[in-house]
């Protein structure tokens, strides 16, 4: 009679303690989904970052300077032209206009280009 009491009560304890790793294996996945989470939106954005770093290298290679204060290059729908400034100091890519009128490159930003 005493030895079941004390099996009993050894089997409750080890329930407990069984019970009390398994909760805190639960809390240590959470945080490791957690992590992957956050380590796969690090990787998407690294990843978006990869692309527009390679688009813009892809970009800057096919440009041709023209000392007047333009870039020009063959786009998909022909020739393209750029102004300088805004493209090296800003960063920016802005079409230079006006170039069938007056025959001279204008930029929104900068005027004339020569
Ligand atoms: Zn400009």
């Amino acid at each position: 009679m005493i030895i079941d009491l004390a099996k009993n009560a050894k089997d409750a304890q080890l329930a407990m303690k069984i019970s009390s790793e398994v909760a805190s294996i639960q809390e240590r996945l959470i945080d490791v989904q957690q992590q992957a989470l956050e380590l796969q939106t690090d990787n998407q954005d690294l990843k978006a970052k990869i692309q527009a770093f390679n688009d813009d290298t892809e970009f800057r290679d096919s440009l041709e300077f023209d000392p007047v204060g333009i870039y020009t290059r063959q786009g998909p729908r022909g020739l393209e032209m750029y102004c300088s400034a805004c493209l090296d100091r800003d960063n920016k890519r802005m079409r230079v206009t006006g170039t069938r009128g007056s025959g001279t490159p204008h930029c929104q930003v900068h005027g004339y280009r020569q």
